[in-house]
């Protein structure tokens, strides 16, 4: 692929400041080593996230200052509404205040008694959380080229459909809640799903009566893949692939802070079950605000329904996706291992086989985090046994498949250069591997520890 300029150019800037290695040193001692701890303005080249990270465009802009904050039945509801329906030919949408949000307001709907399983191609943390706490059993069933991080595969984030059959016959489908697909399925890399996976997985859903639900942050940069990659879809327009994809679904929870490019916000929308419909309504009321606003201001609700369309553009998705893979490419010469390909969103460096002397329960792809600070003052995140967190039961640490440490790309904030400091400070971190130590932790809380735990190095 052949990397895009920037399809825009910068209208306004944020002034961003290196500091000393001896400075990041001490204020990485301070966060307990657990970069969420620390002030961005400490922070250089933040690819924590690509969550709300993004860079509005001037059209979002405008239509921030037209937002209606009207109680109920704001234009800018009936906007956004106008928007989603384009785009994804649903019955019912409703904003939320983020993804989690509607992860919240759907979760409990589906698991109607504890125990019962909700599968995923993997899940994302918050929506695995979410499975939890509704007392239900989230179980990953990606394909098995999905583990592998070495080997070529253009479709990594499909669903195992074999495996979900195994699942299902296992368990039993009344005992199955749902069946979640991720895309691109963030955890395995930013990987997309394919067209015929999704139909495949939904012949199997229908076939079970069970609901499939698209977790659909990165709707977008899954549509791009699928024009790229799968046969048959080289003439077909992002809008369209988008269309059919979630014909194939019975309802979506979307983060818009992703591929909506807006900093808060999100969406939950059902393709035409009345009951579910109500359902969600009334539970939205109590959690998230009246059914016109979900939890937004009318501004940001503008703000979204430019962003979902400028998000889908051809163009900028080539740019944006290309820009991953330039730095994917430079990390490929350099001899870096990753996640390969890349994904739409991130580049996870496979912290594992960087560091094959730090055990899975030391925590790799935190290691590599906290010294991608040190280096550069760059700030990344763990994708491997540390976020996977303890069985539930047992309390005993879980080995996740692989040991990443992701780098995100915020969207329309980073240039090639700013790429480059990243690739050059992995190089450096690369020659010393060795000296790297593992972590311990020293304080969790109950839930999703990774945002909160404090870590220490292991000494020597
Ligand atoms: C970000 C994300 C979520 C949660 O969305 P928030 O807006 O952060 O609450 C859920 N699923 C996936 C795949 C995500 O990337």
């Amino acid at each position: 692929m052949r990397y895009l300029p920037e399809p825009f150019k910068i209208k306004m800037v944020e002034p961003m400041r290196m500091t000393t290695e001896a400075q990041r040193r001490e204020r990485i001692a301070a966060a307990h080593y657990n970069a969420f701890g620390l002030a961005s303005d400490d922070v250089y080249i933040d690819l924590q996230t690509d969550s709300g990270t993004g860079a509005m465009s001037d059209a979002q802009w405008a239509a921030m200052l037209t937002g209606d904050e009207s109680y109920s039945g704001g234009r800018s509801y009936y906007q956004l509404i106008e928007s989603g329906k384009e785009i994804f030919g649903y019955e019912y949408i409703q904003p939320v205040h983020q993804g989690r949000a509607a992860e919240k307001v759907i979760f409990p709907l589906l698991v109607t008694h504890p125990g019962m399983t909700v599968v995923a191609n993997t899940f994302f943390d918050t929506t695995r959380a979410h499975v939890g706490l509704a007392g239900g059993r989230a179980v990953d069933c990606v394909c098995p080229e999905g583990l592998d991080s070495a080997a070529y595969y253009d479709f990594k984030g499909n669903m195992d459909v074999a495996g979900l059959e195994a699942i299902i016959a296992q368990v039993g489908a009344d005992e199955v809640a749902g069946v979640v697909m991720t895309i691109t399925n963030n955890t395995v890399g930013g990987q997309p799903v394919s067209m015929a996976n999704m139909k495949a997985t939904a012949e199997v859903c229908r076939r079970h009566g069970l609901p499939l639900i698209i977790d659909a942050a990165r709707f977008a940069e899954n549509a791009f893949f699928i024009k790229e990659r799968e046969a048959g879809y080289q003439d077909v327009t992002t809008e369209q692939i988008t269309r059919e994809f979630f014909s194939y679904a019975d309802a979506f929870a979307m983060s818009a802070k992703k591929d909506a490019i807006v900093n808060m916000g999100g969406l939950l929308a059902v393709r035409e079950d009345a009951n579910l419909i109500a359902d969600i309504k009334s539970r939205v009321i109590p959690y998230e605000g009246y059914l016109t606003y979900g939890g937004l201001s009318g501004r940001d609700l503008a703000a979204l329904s430019v962003g979902i369309h400028e998000g889908l553009d051809y163009e900028y998705l080539r740019y944006r996706v290309g820009q991953v893979q330039y730095l994917g490419d430079r990390l490929t010469k350099e001899g870096i291992p990753f996640q390969n390909p890349p994904g739409g969103h991130a580049i996870f460096v496979d912290a594992g086989r960087l560091l094959p002397h730090i055990p899975y329960h030391q925590f790799p792809g935190q290691a590599l985090a906290v010294e991608l600070y040190i280096e550069a003052g760059i700030r990344s995140c763990d994708i491997g046994s540390y976020l996977l967190d303890r069985d539930p039961v047992t309390g005993a640490q879980l080995q996740a498949p692989f040991e990443f440490t992701r780098l995100a790309i915020p969207r329309r904030v980073y240039t090639q250069a700013h790429l480059d400091v990243v690739a050059d400070a992995l190089v450096a971190i690369a020659h010393r591997a060795g000296d790297v130590r593992g972590y311990e932790i020293t304080w969790e809380p109950k839930v999703l520890r990774h945002f909160t735990s404090h870590l220490r190095p292991i000494s020597a």
